[in-house]
């Protein structure tokens, strides 16, 4: 979802790309069940220019203009626009920091100012907006509890205002914090070592996309992930950062010296032809009998997870060779989430939202490989809150 200011609300009856947008924010939130007629996009992308603006979306931004105290008209002008964007962060998806050039905002910060003030720091007022007074305030905390008082909100400082007990209170009704209840309702992995290996890096860019990479995207991914396990107890290594591109035996090398029980590596494909999309995933095998077990169950758990929650093509899992699977001691899976020489898959994955689910996605797969089997619920409906 972009930031450009609109001249014209949208209302019933409009049909195109910024209405399916606005029908993913709302789907997101759980206040538009997609009934099959609404996916993200047809095969050839045909959704995207045929959404429309129905009565069911406008049900659904009336109930959404309500809930957030905005005037209820059912049309998508600038300020219901940017609360639909601000809607879509949940406290954990990222990594908060103070930037003064660009604060940031969204519910997530709200989450987090809300927080603070119950703790009894003085973070500013809960607007929403990462400002200079909710770094204090977050500093203190940090300073307070025996962290790193760096200002930033990453995993340990997320674990630590979760550990406080009390859940995350406000005026906002559950079902915008559905990742909060998510992780907390979900079998926790506590004890779990797993290590999420983000694809190229450094120079190595892998696929472009505009000007956005594929290293960028899937190191973003991974970090949406590393967030999401780490609040549900694992703990989380990534094989590298922004700058750096190890070889394939660097990063299995690193994987065995955590002692991981589980090894998850990222990318995105591009093909000459532009119908080539979906999502594949793969294990280490040799097609003939010899294969990981777990391996192969994670690869077909976290494949179709992914396709249950983005509606992105079933490319299925296959059993590779490659080094990075055979070197690696532990369970491996190569996850390849998405054409960018897509049109469809290549929108899908710029938007933040939908990496954001892709997380949700492997939390929900992890949690139910370490789950007993007789207590696996089916796919793409594991601990989804009820809608409200
Ligand atoms: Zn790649």
């Amino acid at each position: 979802m972009g930031s450009d200011s609109r001249m014209q609300p949208l209302r019933l009856g409009d049909r195109g790309p910024a209405v399916a947008d606005v029908q993913i924010s709302l789907r997101i939130l759980g206040l538009l069940v997609d009934d099959g007629s609404a996916r993200p996009a047809g095969p050839d992308g045909e959704g995207l220019e045929t959404a429309e603006f129905d009565e069911a979306t406008e049900r659904a931004v009336r109930h959404f203009q309500q809930v957030r105290g905005l005037s209820v008209d059912g049309r998508v002008g600038d300020e219901t626009y940017r609360a639909l964007s601000e809607a879509r962060w949940s406290l954990g998806d990222r990594v908060l920091r103070y930037d003064p050039d660009r604060p940031m905002r969204g519910d997530d910060v709200t989450s987090l100012q809300e927080r603070l003030l119950e703790l009894g720091y003085d973070a500013g007022r809960a607007d929403g907006i990462l400002g200079a007074e909710t770094e204090l305030g977050l500093r203190a905390f940090q300073r307070d509890y025996g962290l790193t008082a760096d200002g930033t909100c990453g995993p340990a400082t997320l674990r630590a205002l979760r550990q406080l007990g009390r859940k995350v209170t406000g005026g906002r009704p559950q079902l915008l914090r559905q990742s909060a209840s998510f992780v907390e309702s979900g079998p926790h992995l506590i004890g779990r070592v797993i290590v999420i290996d983000p694809g190229h890096g450094g120079p190595e860019t892998g696929f472009t996309a505009g000007e956005t990479t594929e290293a960028d995207l899937v190191l973003d991914l991974a970090q949406r992930i590393e967030g999401r396990l780490t609040a549900a107890g694992a703990t989380v290594y990534l094989t590298r950062g922004r700058d750096q591109s190890p070889s394939a035996a660097d990063r299995t090398a690193f994987a065995n010296d955590t002692g991981a029980d589980l090894f998850l590596s990222l990318h995105m494909d591009a093909h000459g032809s532009e119908h080539a999309r979906g999502v594949a995933s793969y294990y280490y095998g040799t097609g003939s009998g010899v294969s990981s077990t777990v391996g192969e169950r994670f690869a077909d758990l976290v494949r179709r997870e992914v396709v249950a929650r983005t509606g992105m093509l079933d490319l299925g899992s296959h059993a590779k060779v490659w080094d990075l699977l055979r070197m690696s001691r532990m369970p491996a899976v190569r996850l390849d989430c998405g054409y960018l020489s897509h049109p469809v898959d290549r929108l899908l994955l710029l938007d933040a939202r939908l990496r954001g689910v892709v997380a949700q996605a492997v939390l929900a797969a992890v949690q139910r490989l370490y789950l007993p089997a007789e207590a696996d619920p089916p796919t793409g409906t594991f601990v989804l809150p009820s809608k409200a």
